[in-house]
């Protein structure tokens, strides 16, 4: 039987004070491209001291502006915060999902850090399913091109089979894999997990 997340919701929070705070995380400072640095996705930043950012009061304005999944939804707990989930959890703006999505609201795309134990964690699964249930556009991917993954869930989230879903959601993440190593991608997984 799955067990569902009480309601979360992804709207941009406006007071900073209400979300989740880093903490020694940095992870989006290794994942993500940031094109004032000319740094591709999954380079660490040369000014990220890996456990925040060196350059903290003049960083970049997209630096600033960038929350993560996890910072906007505190009711996610501190087990997912991404340097300890190796799940980096990035919101999809409503104008750019499939038109059949958009009444949910704002979409997720899981961007899978830490390999195949990240998926496993408790509550991963869970959490998805949740999201497939409520019609919310999920997105998968391994730094490596997103892939909307709702359709190959349906079924086992309308039979609450946890362990199916799960078992789709290696899967997925395993093709994601192989097409990185095709492309002769950086190795994963990037966030070690114990
Ligand atoms: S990934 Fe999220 S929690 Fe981690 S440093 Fe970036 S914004 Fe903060
Ligand atoms: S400038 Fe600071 S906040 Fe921006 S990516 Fe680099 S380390 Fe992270």
């Amino acid at each position: 039987m799955l067990c569902f997340f009480p309601p979360v919701c992804y709207t941009r929070i406006m007071n900073e004070t209400d979300t989740n705070s880093c903490g020694e995380c940095a992870v989006c400072c290794s994942a993500l491209r940031v094109i004032e640095l000319d740094k591709p996705a999954g380079i660490t930043c040369q000014h990220c001291t890996g456990t925040g950012c060196g350059i903290y009061e003049t960083r970049f304005e997209i630096c600033r502006a960038f929350l993560c999944g996890w910072r906007l939804v505190p009711a996610l707990g501190d087990a997912w915060r991404p340097d300890r989930s190796g799940v980096l959890i990035l919101t999809q703006k409503v104008e750019e999902l499939p038109q059949e999505h958009r009444a949910a609201g704002s979409g997720v795309n899981f961007v899978i850090l830490g390999g195949e134990k990240a998926i496993r964690r408790p509550g991963f699964a869970e959490y998805v399913s949740t999201l497939v249930a409520r019609n919310v556009a999920v997105y998968l991917s391994a730094d490596s091109p997103k892939t909307l993954i709702n359709k190959y869930l349906v079924k086992q989230v309308a039979a609450k089979d946890r362990d199916a879903v799960l078992q789709m959601l290696i899967h997925i993440y395993r093709k994601h894999i192989e097409l990185r190593e095709m492309d002769g991608m950086k190795p994963m997984p990037w966030v070690k997990l114990p």
